[in-house]
């Protein structure tokens, strides 16, 4: 099993969070579970891959020539796959990946995050998605998102595939039970 991890490429602000990308990346090398990330080897991607490839993981990174040839690529992975395009490098990610986990990070993080649920709403994949709330810094989102269900924008079997932990094990617990609800493909007009 692979675990695509969206990450900030900074380390931001607490060091909670270069805390918690480390015990996931080790905790993915324990359990033989592949890592499948961005492939740069800054901020709290960095710092997740290092922990992976230290513990003896397989980790593979996805990145567009442009970011490798700005020398942010990280020049020790199990594999380094170079893609055209972020859309490329996001669709490749999740091929290869059978879960994913968003870790704190900014607008890069949410991007990739939001791609992947919105197609999990779309019935495009059944695999889990999981939030890491590390000292509540997605709790804002987490509130957000509950006023997108009360305002109608967003059902809450859609809201209820987000899986939201605060901690790495229990994480990767909720990922391994996972049960996908039925969905759909390709949503009729007038159908909500
Ligand atoms: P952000 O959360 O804005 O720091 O963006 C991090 C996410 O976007 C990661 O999951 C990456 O896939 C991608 N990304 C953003 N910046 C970089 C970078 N310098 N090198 C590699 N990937 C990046």
């Amino acid at each position: 099993m692979r675990i695509g991890v969206f990450c900030g490429s900074s380390a931001g602000a607490r060091a909670e969070y270069s805390e918690a990308a480390r015990e996931l990346g080790r905790l993915l090398a324990e359990r033989g579970m592949g890592l499948v990330y961005g492939g740069a080897s800054v901020g709290l991607m960095g710092v997740l891959a290092e922990a992976a490839l230290a513990g003896g993981g397989e980790v593979i990174g996805v990145i567009p020539g442009a970011l490798r040839d700005r020398e942010l690529a990280h020049p020790r992975l199990t594999d380094l796959r170079i893609v055209e395009t972020m859309h490329e490098r996001k669709a490749l990610m999740s091929e290869l990946s059978d879960a994913f986990i968003a870790l704190p990070g900014g607008a890069g993080t949410l991007d990739e995050l939001f791609e992947i649920w919105t197609w999990a709403q779309l019935g495009l994949h059944r695999k889990p998605i999981g939030l890491l709330d590390v000292c509540g810094y997605y709790r804002a989102l987490e509130a957000f998102l509950d006023q997108a269900v009360r305002e109608q924008f967003l059902q809450s079997r859609y809201r209820a595939m987000l899986l939201v932990a605060s901690r790495v094990p229990e994480l990767l617990e909720r990922l391994c039970t996972y049960q996908p609800p039925m969905v759909e493909k390709w949503l009729r007009r007038g159908q909500t």
